[in-house]
């Protein structure tokens, strides 16, 4: 349970701003402006594309198809321990049709939406199903688009190594996703889950995107990793980086140079990125299949639907005679067998979708949180997700004011742990005033905060922090048992 406010100190300059705000910031305006903003850059796409130099054009969604309705005849089974794992397989884009890009007409686009938002009101079980696409409006580039594709984001990957067109360099690459802020469908998802109408989410980034937009990491399935995420080979045991675990450079090399957190463990770290003809991970690839297994409505956002085993997903659905429905701005091998059909940039089709709800996109925040052990004889600092309560490094060094201390100690590096010169006995009388100024990796130009607290009794309390990216603030809380 949350707990009131209990901070002050912004000591530190441009630090921390408690003021307490009301859920209404991230209402009216907000969504106006990301309506505007997503509609502004669909217009310009959908500009750009009327004048690019396209191979036969076609007039773009005709009639909303009807949906087809059967007989569920049960998916494949999941892929269990003793089934072979299957790996990452991918039809190259080869032809011009696959690469062009379509646009519905604004009509036919709202109709479409419409049937979607009646068929989530009538599913027993919707989930959605994403790619690359849902990314672009971050600004990373997806793997399949043309090379006379609208977006700004440019040329997917494949099509840009195709043609010899320089990539980003590595370390733009890493910024760039690291720094991505959660676009409105990212964020419109977020709503989609906590009001029910969305059960479960099959993504196949490894951008992280999804996690960070604050969806429950229980309700979705990586398949093709977390650029986040790294695991221990000896315990299993998975860890959130706030910054990009993958180190190695060879393809199917996954060590990342680290140790298992755990000292009685110490196992060697891996990162969870899943390159193609490597394994999936088990427990993501039967969550997925589990939940695909109950869902009567797929929604698959941004996805050419080209890499297998994922694009089996919905392609089991369909066998079974669920409806799948297709949002992206090229064809997908899936478009003359799925339910609908949508062609129009991701944000704006699920803006259209919230709104027809009656909802409200949430505005992303950064959500973070920690842990103070405080001991009889020492202190210990933790970074922890802030659904799972797992361990997430996020902080870069935490500089620690305690009185058994005779002077301020700043830990540089995990654990944050201080050892105290002489035994401590804590009590509501004798409490004891600890001040920590935490510092951030800083992708979204997080300040240092500083915290103060007085701790009455030995063992963890835990703090929620939520950063503001529009307003550069923090807001603090204490997190209750
Ligand atoms: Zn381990």
């Amino acid at each position: 349970m949350v707990s009131t406010f209990f901070l002050f100190s912004s000591a530190l300059s441009m630090a921390a701003n408690f003021t307490s705000k009301s859920n209404s910031k991230a209402s009216g305006s907000h969504m106006e402006a990301m309506f505007a903003q997503a509609q502004k850059t669909q217009a310009a796409l959908q500009e750009d594309y009327k004048n690019a130099p396209m191979t036969t054009p076609r007039k773009a969604g005709s009639k909303v198809p009807q949906a087809r309705h059967g007989k569920a005849s049960g998916l494949k089974p999941s892929y269990g321990s003793a089934a072979p794992k299957p790996k990452p397989r991918s039809n190259a884009i080869s032809s011009e049709f696959e690469k062009k890009e379509y646009f519905d007409e604004e009509d036919v686009l709202s109709e479409k939406i419409q049937v979607l938002a009646q068929w989530i009101r009538e599913s027993r079980y919707c989930i959605v199903f994403t790619g690359a696409g849902i990314s672009t409006s971050t600004g990373i580039p997806d793997f399949r688009s043309g090379v006379n594709t609208v977006l700004t984001t440019g040329p997917g990957v494949w099509e840009r190594k195709a043609h010899g067109i320089k990539l980003p360099s590595q370390q733009k690459k890493v910024q760039n996703v690291l720094k991505a802020v959660p676009s409105p469908s990212h964020m419109a998802i977020v709503k989609l889950v906590r009001e029910g109408l969305v059960k479960f989410v099959v993504s196949q980034n490894t951008d992280g995107l999804h996690r960070r937009s604050g969806l429950d990491p229980k309700c979705l399935a990586e398949l093709h990793g977390n650029t986040n995420m790294e695991h221990c080979l000896k315990c299993g045991s998975k860890f959130m980086r706030d910054y990009r675990t993958r180190t190695a450079k060879a393809v199917h090399d996954h060590l990342t140079g680290r140790t298992c957190d755990d000292p009685k463990c110490r196992g060697p770290l891996v990162d969870s990125i899943i390159n193609f003809n490597e394994d999936l991970p088990e427990d993501e690839l039967d969550s997925a299949f589990e939940n695909a297994k109950l869902a009567d409505l797929c929604i698959v956002l941004g996805s050419s639907l080209r890499v297998y085993p994922a694009a089996d997903i919905p392609g089991d659905m369909i066998k079974r005679g669920a409806k799948v429905v297709t949002v992206n701005l090229q064809k997908t091998p899936f478009n003359k067998r799925c339910a609908l059909e949508v062609h129009a940039t991701i944000d704006i089709v699920l803006l259209k979708l919230v709104k027809e709800f009656g909802l409200e996109v949430p505005q992303f925040q950064l959500k973070r949180c920690f842990q103070v052990d405080v001991r009889n004889d020492s202190l210990l600092i933790q970074g922890l997700d802030p659904a799972s309560k797992t361990p997430y490094s996020f902080l870069k060094q935490v500089k620690v004011e305690i009185p058994p201390l005779k002077k301020d100690i700043e830990l540089m590096k995990e654990p944050f742990e201080v050892k105290f010169p002489r035994q401590v006995v804590l009590s509501k009388e004798n409490p004891m005033p600890v001040s920590l100024t935490l510092s951030f990796q800083g992708h979204y130009g997080e300040p240092e905060l500083r915290i103060e607290k007085d701790i009455e009794e030995v063992g963890p309390t835990m703090f929620l922090l939520t950063f503001d990216v529009t307003t550069v603030e923090w807001e603090t809380e204490v997190l209750e048992e």
